[in-house]
């Protein structure tokens, strides 16, 4: 087991069988969460990058089995925020003291290129690097978006087993979502994806493929985090989230692909109270605090009990800087980049 996870320390490989290996032995955890400490900050090092998180929209038409915001769910007090409350957001952003804002929501059909474009280039005159995750969309509007000002881009593949991609995502094309970040990748955005460990039905074979699917893809930064069963979902009753085995994907995802970024992510912080922390001690090196504000900063709810949710993003921020320093980490200065930084 131990000369495995060293081996997978100094050469960055492992096989299906040998991830497999690793995702089903819990003798596994600890060593391997050292060892993506340590190649972290071997690569990374011990700076971490807060990304400002500003949900814009949580209007949706898609029917993901597992997200609070899917269309058929009545039960959500929908929103969108205007181009000028964006834009203001994005403001105190700076303020705050952040280089990059990640703007996040629904596939809300209200925001198009031609919304997007005037948005993204009043954000880059705030010297800011910004962050896409609006879901799928065609060729030409990545590429018109990345034009306007865009830098980086999210979408998590959810998981690689097609058929379980298509069960939860009725209506929706696993080969589309393939083709979306070979597009990204292509026209040189930093590439995010991801996956939700924990959904009903996925085997840990599957969760290995999604580690060999990240480097495949030269991912740039991979975030992932537990499935939360969300009341208001088909998927309901499906059992209790745990951190460990997503913080396991994480872990192994740092051995394989060194010096990407990888969030500590805010589903890992609902399912542990220190879920982010030890994230950040397992191979994380990002943080992405919410800023959006009020009523829709309670309504962006993909699944219940939203770390953070009822805090104000000054707080948020504080909070965040006095735990990492806590653990010996520095926020970096810098707007952490992956394609670039060297
Ligand atoms: N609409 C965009 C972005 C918003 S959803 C998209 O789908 O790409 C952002 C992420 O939230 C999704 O990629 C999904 O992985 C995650 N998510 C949705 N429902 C969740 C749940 N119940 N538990 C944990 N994560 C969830
Ligand atoms: Fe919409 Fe994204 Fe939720 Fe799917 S996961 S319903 S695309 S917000």
């Amino acid at each position: 087991m131990v000369p495995l996870i060293e081996r997978a320390v100094q050469t960055h490989q492992l096989t299906e069988d040998e991830l497999l290996f690793l995702l089903q032995s819990p003798q596994a955890d600890g060593p391997l969460f050292a060892a993506a400490d340590r190649v972290r900050r071997h690569y990374v090092g011990d700076e971490v990058h807060l990304r400002a998180l500003i949900e814009f929209s949580n209007i949706c038409p898609n029917q993901c089995l597992y997200c609070g915001l899917r269309a058929p769910n009545t039960r959500l007090a929908r929103y969108r925020l205007t181009p000028q409350q964006i834009v203001a957001l994005a403001q105190k952003a700076v303020q705050y003291g952040y280089k990059t804002v990640v703007l996040q929501g629904g596939e809300d059909p209200f925001f198009t290129v031609e919304v997007w474009t005037p948005i993204l280039q009043q954000i880059k005159a705030l010297g800011l690097v910004i962050t896409l995750s609006l879901g799928e969309r065609p060729s030409e509007d990545y590429r018109a978006l990345k034009q306007a000002g865009a830098d980086r881009y999210l979408l998590r593949i959810e998981t690689t087993d097609k058929a379980l991609y298509e069960k939860y995502n009725p209506g929706m094309c696993f080969e589309n979502r393939l083709r979306c970040l070979r597009d990204l990748k292509a026209l040189e955005y930093e590439t995010g994806t991801g996956v939700l460990v924990g959904l009903p039905g996925q085997t840990l074979r599957s969760l290995a493929r999604d580690i060999l699917y990240f480097k495949e893809l030269d991912a740039d930064m991979v975030g992932l985090g537990p499935f939360i069963p969300n009341p208001d979902t088909p998927l309901q009753d499906a059992p209790a989230p745990q951190l460990a085995p997503a913080l396991k994907v994480m872990a192994l995802t740092r051995l394989l692909l060194p010096d990407i970024n990888i969030p500590a992510t805010t589903a890992m912080e609902t399912v542990a109270p220190d879920g982010r922390i030890q994230a950040l001690q397992s191979g994380a090196n990002v943080v992405m605090p919410n800023i959006t504000e009020g009523e829709a900063r309670l309504n962006y709810a993909l699944y219940p009990g939203k770390a953070c949710a009822g805090e104000s993003p000054t707080r948020c921020r504080g909070c965040l800087e006095n735990k990492l320093r806590a653990i010996g980490r520095s926020v970096s200065q810098g707007s952490g980049w992956h394609t670039r930084k060297l």
